[in-house]
């Protein structure tokens, strides 16, 4: 089954959509609008490299964060000993 992005125009709202049929358009589940634009989504096939790529950044941006996290917590509970 297709799943599509959605952009409701009536609230803004982004939702992944799960399309039964074909022409069938889900619900905007935030406002229950069905004023939807359907977003055109990257071809998967071609943008495979650029997403793994991409993915290796974030992976890399969260161990950053990750160990940031750590650093603040840690700090944190150095402060409040209690
Ligand atoms: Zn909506």
């Amino acid at each position: 089954m297709p799943i599509y992005d959605y952009l409701c125009r009536e609230c803004g709202h982004e939702f992944e959509g799960l399309v039964r049929k074909e022409l069938e358009i889900p619900d905007c589940p935030s406002c229950n609008g069905s004023d939807l634009e359907q977003l055109l989504s990257m071809p998967s096939v071609h943008s495979e490299a650029r997403k793994e790529r991409s993915m290796r950044a974030a992976r890399t941006r969260d161990k950053v964060q990750a160990k940031e996290r750590e650093y603040t917590q840690r700090q944190y509970e150095l402060n409040h000993d209690d």
